[in-house]
């Protein structure tokens, strides 16, 4: 380890490490939520790992409060991991971040005098259950962070427990217990409806988030309860639930944190001028923005069928193709389509999506994408790949009724005609006025939680008041 001497020195309050799963979507809630905390009067520290350049976890942050620090930690890997052998990368994460972690525990309790607040709390990834026992056997006191929606969290719990039941001879319907919905299998997270398509330990993964529970005080969930209070009443009865947020930066919420405008660490360049300057020249509500955020990759075929809809549907439109994926979109399609489409590797979401000019957000759904359109009055096409995915998507269509989501055939496979289709629903379809004022709904009560008497900060508050307290 080679960051010790970035250790402060002497300073009042609880200190917590925030230990994220490397990767884009999880990272930028934990940071968010880090932010939150540090305003509430604690000192932050971030653990990142090897697997995340070292100068991007360390200076990028345009908006990281200064009581945010930083620290890498050993995971195995030195740049990007190559994950093709899923269960050999997890094995390989999981030890190596055990170790480093103790390493760390340990360094602060022998120094505990030199450091001093050293960490009362370790809040780690749910994605990285054997956090725990670590932060343990170190004498610290360890809280979840779930970086998914409740209901998805709620599904993966009743299938680790083999409870997820159909009630139905043959038919295709499940139901939750206590939560009562009924679901359809393809409305699940897709390693709950179809496991064998996955390495074992990734289903394994993420079913084990619920493997160690029993004892922690604090579970914290990225989410709002309004969103989702009928599946939050019954976590809440079985953990110390604790709703924090949309983890979003504040200057799009409650506005409570100067400056804090954007995430502050991103694994891809943001092309901001580009985006903003090109958004600038359009009109009001004309723009259909496309992205499947940082990990999904569609084939050459499927890329096809988007760029066609695309300039079929006539409207303006802003796609993030990241540079993996460029080589998959049709010959020339980028100059042919200048004067109506802006395609980059990657942009500013939220300042994309709070502009003014846009008027709908085609996505793959990642919970972290959906929470940001919600927070900005966003209406939506989905077009699910895997993970949660399709189960936010049916949160969209049926319980927030902000959007559509597009049908595919039997491969998953979506045809130009249907997305034109949705994109023209969503923006001047029979129900585009319901789904944007369902949206600005939503934005109003998402926002809302983020205010000083909103139920996330005050779950904030009361995290950070528990901490705070002398008696610990
Ligand atoms: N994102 C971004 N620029 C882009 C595309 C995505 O900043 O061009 C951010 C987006 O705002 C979100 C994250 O990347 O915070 C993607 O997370 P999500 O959960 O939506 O999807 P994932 O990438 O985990 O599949």
């Amino acid at each position: 380890m080679d960051t010790h001497e970035t250790y402060e020195k002497p300073r009042k309050g609880a200190h917590v490490l925030v230990f994220p799963y490397p990767l884009q979507g999880h990272i930028n809630p934990m940071l968010q939520f880090s932010k939150r905390l540090a305003s509430k009067g604690l000192k932050i520290t971030i653990i990142t790992t090897t697997t995340i350049p070292n100068h991007i976890s360390s200076s990028q942050s345009q908006s990281n409060p200064s009581s945010l620090d930083f620290l890498r930690i050993f995971d195995g890997y030195e740049g990007e991991p190559d994950k093709r052998n899923f269960d050999e990368y997890i094995n390989l994460l999981k030890v190596s971040t055990s170790r480093s972690l103790h390493e760390l525990l340990e360094y602060y309790n022998q120094n505990k005098m030199d450091i001093y607040p050293g960490p009362n709390m370790v809040i780690y990834d749910s994605f990285m259950p054997w956090v725990l026992q670590v932060v343990k056997n170190c004498g610290f006191q360890g809280a979840p962070f779930f970086t998914q929606s409740c209901l998805v969290n709620s599904i993966y719990y009743y299938a680790y427990k083999g409870d997820l039941i159909s009630p139905f001879c043959g038919s295709d319907l499940v139901s939750l217990p206590s939560v009562g919905s009924l679901l359809r299998v393809h409305d699940l997270p897709t390693f709950v409806s179809y496991p064998t398509l996955y390495p074992e330990k990734l289903v394994k993964l993420l079913l084990d988030q619920f493997s160690n529970l029993e004892d922690v005080s604090f579970v914290f969930i990225n989410t709002v309860d309004v969103l989702e209070s009928k599946v939050l009443e019954c976590m809440a009865r079985l953990w110390p639930v604790k709703t924090i947020g949309p983890c979003i930066p504040s200057m799009y919420l409650d506005k409570c944190l100067q400056d804090d405008k954007d995430y502050g660490l991103s694994l891809l360049e943001p092309q901001i001028d580009v985006c903003i300057k090109w958004l600038n020249t359009r009109e009001t509500c004309s723009v259909v923005y496309v992205s499947m955020g940082s990990l999904a990759s569609l084939g050459s075929e499927q890329m096809k069928q988007i760029a066609n809809a695309l300039v079929k549907s006539k409207k303006y439109f802003l796609w993030v193709v990241r540079p993996s994926e460029e080589n998959k979109l049709p010959l020339n399609f980028k100059e042919n389509t200048s004067k109506r489409g802006l395609i980059v590797n990657w942009c500013p979401q939220l300042e994309v999506l709070s502009h003014i000019a846009l008027a709908c957000f085609v996505t793959h759904c990642g919970w972290n994408s959906i929470l940001e359109a919600i927070s900005l009055g966003v209406p939506i096409v989905g077009f699910p790949q895997w993970t949660d995915q399709p189960t936010n998507a049916k949160c969209i269509v049926e319980f927030w009724k902000i959007g559509v989501k597009v049908r595919v055939d039997e491969k998953g496979f979506l045809s130009s005609n249907e997305l034109e289709f949705c994109i023209r629903e969503v923006m001047e379809g029979e129900h585009a006025k319901e789904f944007k004022s369902n949206a600005n709904k939503w934005k109003l009560l998402t926002t809302h939680a983020m205010e000083q008497c909103g139920t996330s900060n005050r779950n904030i508050e009361e995290f950070a008041s528990t901490l705070l307290s002398p008696s610990l």
